[in-house]
């Protein structure tokens, strides 16, 4: 019987609610995903801090940026280990990391958040389970569900989108394929760029109800929600905010624009017989969609179709 508790509490690794740990044990064989705060440093939760503690091998995105955490919560380090791995590390650091973890416990931490969202983890993740390891997640804050929490927005369906690309005709490419998306749209943005990406949302999505989170569990913490075109032109004329922010999309009203494929298909149809301006009016017409944005897709077809 006592046999058979330890090895439930070994099993439930750092703490699960249902089954106390003794905090004098070792953490059990595998690999543990530590979620940090995204902000206000006691937002890391009691049983990632212990994992922390009774971690064989501290693995994380920036030590420096780990041992500040911990040494916030009065964690030392003491003569562990402490490897740096993000997913461009060399296969060597992995594969170490990966045939440590089969024997001791390795906790890894990203900078803020939950690894592997929009953060390093994932190449980790994958190869531990091929290899049969224990992969063990160590919940807590990420930024998309904060946001998500805080907008007002529905929150029964939505799509993570990570972060859009910074260029403008992929982050218009990028937006376009969002557009059939059921529910909210949530991706994260430079403050830098909030000005284009929501006048892309515009052009691309139509004028959708938007909401910008920023500095989420931070001293700024700032919520603004408004059109996509009134946000867009408030941080024109402001400037762009400082900080770290999530953008998010109510979903659409009106029936899903079409996709990249059906505006390609229509044009080269309308350019059988039109020049690329008549045919871009057409098919923009025809479609319900921005002129601007068939135009270009009209070009490049006109000139890939070139003899
Ligand atoms: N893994 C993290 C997570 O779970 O949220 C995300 C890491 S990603 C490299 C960093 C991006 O997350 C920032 O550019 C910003 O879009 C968003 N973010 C992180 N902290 C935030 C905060 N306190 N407030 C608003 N957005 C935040």
């Amino acid at each position: 019987m006592a046999d058979k508790a330890r090895s439930k509490r070994r099993h439930g690794a750092a703490g699960a609610a249902d089954s106390p740990d003794d905090v004098s044990e070792p953490l059990a064989p595998g690999l543990y995903l530590l979620s940090t705060p995204i902000g206000a440093a006691d937002d890391i939760t009691i049983r990632g801090l212990e994992a922390l503690r009774r971690a064989d091998i501290l693995a994380c995105e920036d030590t420096r940026v780990l041992r500040r955490l911990m040494d916030l919560h009065g964690v030392p380090v003491g003569g562990r280990p402490m490897i740096a791995y993000h997913d461009h590390s060399s296969e060597d650091v992995r594969r170490r990391l990966l045939e440590d973890a089969a024997t001791a416990s390795v906790v890894y931490a990203s900078d803020a958040g939950t690894p592997l969202i929009a953060d390093p983890g994932y190449r980790l993740v994958v190869e531990a389970r091929s290899r049969n390891l224990a992969v063990v997640a160590l919940p807590g804050p990420s930024a998309v569900l904060a946001a998500l929490t805080v907008s007002g927005l529905p929150t029964d369906r939505f799509c993570f989108g990570g972060f859009p690309p910074p260029k403008k005709s992929a982050r218009q490419k990028w937006l376009r394929e969002w557009s059939a998306a059921p529910g909210a749209l949530i991706f994260y943005e430079s403050p830098r760029r909030l000005a284009e990406t929501l006048e892309d949302v515009v052009d691309v999505l139509g004028d959708r109800e938007a909401v910008v989170a920023r500095e989420l569990t931070k001293k700024f913490e700032e919520t603004r929600r408004d059109s996509a075109s009134a946000l867009a032109s408030a941080y024109r004329k402001e400037g762009p905010p400082k900080g770290e922010a999530v953008v998010l999309l109510a979903p659409s009203k009106s029936p899903a624009p079409p996709q990249e494929e059906d505006i390609e298909a229509a044009l080269r149809l309308a350019l059988k017989e039109m020049s690329v301006k008549d045919a871009a009016r057409s098919v923009a017409d025809q479609l319900s969609i921005p002129r601007k944005i068939v135009y270009h897709s009209a070009l490049r077809i006109a000139e890939e179709d070139a003899p």
